[in-house]
């Protein structure tokens, strides 16, 4: 509850130029420091949101940062520090053209904004009248897409399902100190499951480490935030990191993939849950892809199984009339929607059944059918029997019911990864004393 005098100022921020949306996270870092010296507290984590990983002029990362915070000063205040801090910002990096929305008081019908962003492809003017409705500033943006991703950020708010990250960055432009990188296999060592998807072990490849021209030397992910708390200053001191802040995300929820959508309103772009029969065979593609026809009362979708998730594999053992669940991404392609698996679940794999030749009861060899007159003859002895008939028998299938995931390097960042299934996010924790390292200076 805020204080007597206190107003509950949201702001969210979405950058469309940073090269790998990362930067976001850090210019807010900064902005957060910023409010924090000037008398603001948190209200909760800042939040890390991901949106609709399948929209086509974003990166996979698509993300944005939303800040919650408990100020004297009144919203407007609060914008002109957040153009002050995102001016001097985008001067220095000249690649970045932030756009920032600031909120006072309840999110209001941005909360239906987030639920859409997250699956759906908004254009910025769907957004317009859920920003009236919030009596929302925005600030900056040239391009002007940005609008959407700092809208659905705030109405994130109060995130219900949730995970956290530690990122730890070094000043930008600058290097990255080498130790980081060996510095997370021995995290992942000791603290698996409190963290997860830092290293692809099937692929050697430390996840946790960027090394793109963002100023992200480590990002550090796990269900409970007093862990990262702990570790948050040694692993910035050892490694060389100048700033880390611990972010409430929606990262490893599957927050994406949560609905069930008929295959007939299937749209370009979604992220979507369709659930139906497989009907037709899989079709094994050039590269090693598989494409499988999925249908419910509704239509029909080709959905695509490509070799980097691994999940092909799956997708060949299917047969016609296996019912499945596939979640994954829209994409229009010339003939028609497919849908690119992100998962599959197998729910139900009948035994399949071939009719066969009847063995002979004389000798055991496979019989003969006598044509249309009925019956079978034995090759090898001459018994015939005209009674006969085919035989029913039951082909074993090497699929069992239940959740496939792609493998860790094809994750987005919202997709669940199998090592954190089951571990439940500490729900409602104390603001741990060290959100962000070094503390500001007031
Ligand atoms: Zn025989």
């Amino acid at each position: 509850m805020a204080e007597p005098g206190e107003k509950l100022v949201h702001v969210g921020i979405d950058d469309t130029d940073s090269p790998l949306g990362m930067c976001t996270t850090y210019v807010s870092s900064i902005l957060m420091l910023e409010l924090m010296k000037r008398g603001c507290s948190l209200a909760d984590f800042p939040y890390l949101v991901r949106l609709n990983p399948n929209i086509p002029f974003k990166t996979r990362g698509n993300g944005a940062v939303s800040l919650h915070l408990r100020c004297e000063m009144g919203a407007e205040e609060v914008a002109g520090v957040v153009e002050r801090v995102l001016e001097a910002y985008s001067e220095r990096h000249a690649k970045t053209d932030p756009t920032a929305v600031v909120v006072q008081g309840d999110v209001g019908e941005l909360r239906s904004v987030y639920r859409r962003a997250l699956v759906e492809l908004l254009a910025p003017s769907q957004v317009e009248k859920a920003l009236r409705g919030a009596r929302a500033m925005v600030l900056g943006g040239r391009k002007g897409r940005g609008v959407v991703g700092a809208a659905a950020s705030i109405g994130a708010y109060e995130l219900d399902v949730f995970t956290y990250e530690l990122l730890l960055y070094v000043p930008p432009g600058s290097a990255k100190p080498p130790q980081a990188e060996e510095g997370v296999v021995e995290l992942d060592r000791l603290l698996r499951p409190l963290t997860f998807a830092n290293v692809d072990y099937g692929a050697s490849r430390v996840l946790a480490t960027p090394r793109g021209p963002d100023p992200v030397l480590a990002g550090i992910r796990s269900a409970n935030p007093l862990v990262l708390s702990s570790i948050a200053r040694r692993l910035a001191e050892s490694w060389g990191a100048s700033l880390a802040v611990i972010f409430k995300t929606n990262q490893a929820t599957g927050a994406h993939l949560s609905k069930v959508k008929p295959v007939g309103e299937l749209r370009p772009y979604d992220s979507a849950v369709v659930r139906g029969l497989v009907v037709a065979p899989p079709a094994e593609l050039r590269g090693g892809h598989v494409a499988l026809k999925v249908g419910d009362s509704t239509g029909t979708v080709t959905c695509m199984f490509y070799r980097e998730t691994g999940l092909q594999r799956v997708a060949k053992l299917l047969r016609e009339g296996d019912r499945v669940e596939v979640g994954g991404g829209v994409v229009p392609r010339s003939r028609g929607l497919t849908l690119n698996a992100e998962y599959v679940r197998v729910l139900d794999a009948p035994p399949l059944s071939k009719l066969e030749n009847p063995r002979c009861p004389l000798c055991g060899k496979r019989m003969k059918s006598l044509g249309k007159r009925g019956g079978f003859k034995c090759p090898a002895c001459g018994y015939r029997d005209p009674a006969l008939g085919k035989v029913e028998v039951r082909v074993p299938r090497f699929l069992e019911p239940g959740l496939y995931l792609q493998r860790p390097l094809a994750y987005r960042h919202l997709s669940p990864p199998a090592e954190a299934m089951g571990v439940e996010p500490v729900r409602a924790p104390p603001l741990p004393s060290l959100v962000v390292w070094p503390p500001p200076r007031s």
